[in-house]
């Protein structure tokens, strides 16, 4: 028997209706990429989105065709985003920080028809478009006034484009599970894979965002999404922020610390999320000028590992309560959130630190296990680790012309995260299961290493990989940046790690160097450090042989 329920799909465009409805004056502000502040509100960014879905028609974009962005946090673009939803076509958001060949490769790969561009970006497409057969028509998100003379194909300026019809258009209905979005990861290991989301996953996975254990949002809040829309669905911030009405403020171009305090202070955000390394970024600009965060409540840090010290720093110094979130572009991308279950709630200080060095639990509709290599399911005890693996209705079953199967026997999926989970259900992140160093057939985790390295007062970031030991396979090598004008020897930071960790996970060796590389969505570049450091000798080789 089925129910009597009325059928509803669940559709992206749904959300920015209900926004324009409930919430229709709420500030949207942004920087601009121009440089001015704009200001909108959700009511008008419905009525543009409108528009552009009018205008796609018109250029013959049809349900299913992919539409590239290559653009930053702005209104302009959640208005594209929303336009190509509400008619069926597929946005593709493109991480502008990738190799241009990578970013090539990309877009052929998804035959994207046409590519949405912030004027930032016109250089670098202008030297690829070349080779970007299928892109018909570039759309630059700007005005006729600052409308660069570009050679791109069919190029307009995004505000003429949608100045030419009138908005008088309705959204089209389809089935909830149609494609809606798709980002590919940023492949460090291999070719890029192109994960393709929903309606309806999108839409549950932005209810599973905004829960009061997870994001926790709501329409009093002030939502800053630091993270950029082209990296891992954008958090879901550009639907879960306007499902729940909440002010949304957008940084533009500009992500370092004095410019982020501004929007921070100016606007009374407060609720914002992004990746440590943007977070360190802040917190030295705070430090030099000794501003402090008076309005700022939660922060929600994820896509590699929080560290101990930022986690304090924030809490301690600033009042900010930090939500350390792990997730991946394959679970749209939100996977589990550390906030306080009552088994944890009352705990303070170190111990309430330690939780929060977990990447803590998931919202309804992410379920986990970890299994050993052969796939037995192995126990939530805190202590032992193995694959992590994932089952939900926004986790990826497929990637976009892969014929591959991802899933295991039960429908999970494996994530290549090494984790525990302890009874109370919270998960930590050991290592990606291709950096854990595996010294004489035990395996150290180079997060904790790492994290309690970045304690040490005089260290900005620290890398651990495994470097070859004649007897032990691999041994941890320790690569640090120390902070701007500081000087520390090998001794000062073993001696700081000393008693912190078993003394068999101790580093062998540690250097120092200038700068630590980084993917394009902010993570530690293992590969290229393994590489640099492949044929480096570590001191306790010599003892061994
Ligand atoms: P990419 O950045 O490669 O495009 P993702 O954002 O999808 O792709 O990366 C997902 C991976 O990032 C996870 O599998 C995990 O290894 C890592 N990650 C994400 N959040 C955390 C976290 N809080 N702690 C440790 N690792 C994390």
């Amino acid at each position: 028997m089925l129910g009597l329920m009325q059928d509803w799909p669940l559709l992206c465009h749904r959300i920015i209706d209900h926004a324009a409805t409930y919430h229709a004056e709420r500030p949207v502000v942004t920087r601009s990429v121009e440089g001015p502040i704009v200001t909108t509100t959700y009511a008008r960014i419905r009525e543009r989105a409108l528009k552009v879905a009018q205008r796609l028609e018109k250029d013959g974009i049809k349900a299913g065709d992919r539409v590239a962005t290559m653009a930053w946090n702005t209104w302009r673009h959640l208005e594209t985003w929303y336009g190509i939803l509400g008619i069926g076509a597929v946005y593709h958001t493109v991480n502008p920080r990738l190799f241009p060949d990578q970013i090539v490769w990309i877009v052929n790969h998804a035959e994207d028809r046409m590519m949405i561009a912030d004027l930032t970006f016109v250089p670098l497409l202008e030297k690829i478009a070349g080779r970007l057969p299928t892109i018909e028509r570039y759309v630059i998100l700007t005005d006729a006034a600052h409308m660069p003379k570009t050679t791109l194909k069919n190029a307009v300026a995004y505000e003429d484009w949608i100045a030419e019809v009138d908005g008088d258009f309705a959204w089209k209905s389809f089935d909830e599970n149609t494609a809606a979005g798709m980002c590919y990861t940023s492949g460090t290991t291999g070719e890029p894979k192109g994960v393709l989301y929903s309606h309806r996953s999108n839409v549950l996975h932005a209810f599973m965002a905004a829960l009061p254990d997870s994001k926790g949002i709501k329409s009093r809040d002030v939502v800053l999404p630091v993270v950029p829309f082209f990296h891992a669905n954008g958090w879901s911030l550009a639907f879960s922020t306007p499902m729940v009405g909440a002010a949304l403020i957008m940084p533009g171009p500009k992500l370092d610390g004095a410019s982020i305090y501004e929007l921070l202070n100016t606007y009374k955000v407060t609720f914002t999320a992004a990746v440590p390394t943007v977070w360190l970024m802040l917190l030295q600009d705070l430090e030099k000028t000794g501003a402090d965060l008076p309005y700022l409540e939660r922060v929600v840090i994820g896509g590699s590992a929080c560290p101990r010290a930022m986690t304090k720093t924030f809490q301690d110094k600033y009042g900010v309560e930090v939500i350390h979130a792990w997730g991946m572009t394959e679970m749209s991308p939100l996977g589990s959130l550390c906030t306080m279950k009552p088994e944890y709630a009352a705990l303070t200080g170190e111990a309430r630190l330690d939780v929060q060095m977990k990447q803590g639990h998931p919202p309804f509709g992410v379920e986990m296990k970890i299994t050993d290599d052969a796939g037995k399911t192995l126990p939530w005890d805190g202590k032992t680790f193995g694959r992590l693996k994932v089952r939900g209705p926004a986790v990826a079953k497929a990637y976009f012309k892969l014929d591959q199967d991802i899933l295991d026997d039960d429908g999970f999926f494996d994530t290549g995260d090494v984790a525990t989970i302890d009874p109370y259900g919270y998960m930590q992140v050991t290592d990606r299961s291709k950096d854990v160093i595996k010294s004489g057939g035990e395996w150290i985790s180079s997060i904790d290493l790492e994290n309690l390295a970045v304690g040490h007062p005089k260290v900005a970031e620290a890398a651990v990989i495994g470097v070859h030991h004649p007897k032990w396979d691999e041994r941890p090598l320790l690569v640090i940046v120390l902070k701007k004008g500081e000087q520390a020897s090998k001794e000062d930071i073993l001696g700081f790690m000393q008693g912190r960790i078993a003394k068999w996970w101790m580093p062998d060796d540690v250097v120092f160097v200038d700068e630590i590389p980084h993917t394009a969505t902010g993570k530690i570049q293992k590969t290229v450090l393994r590489d640099r450091f492949r044929d480096y000798r570590l001191p306790t080789a010599e003892a061994a042989e």
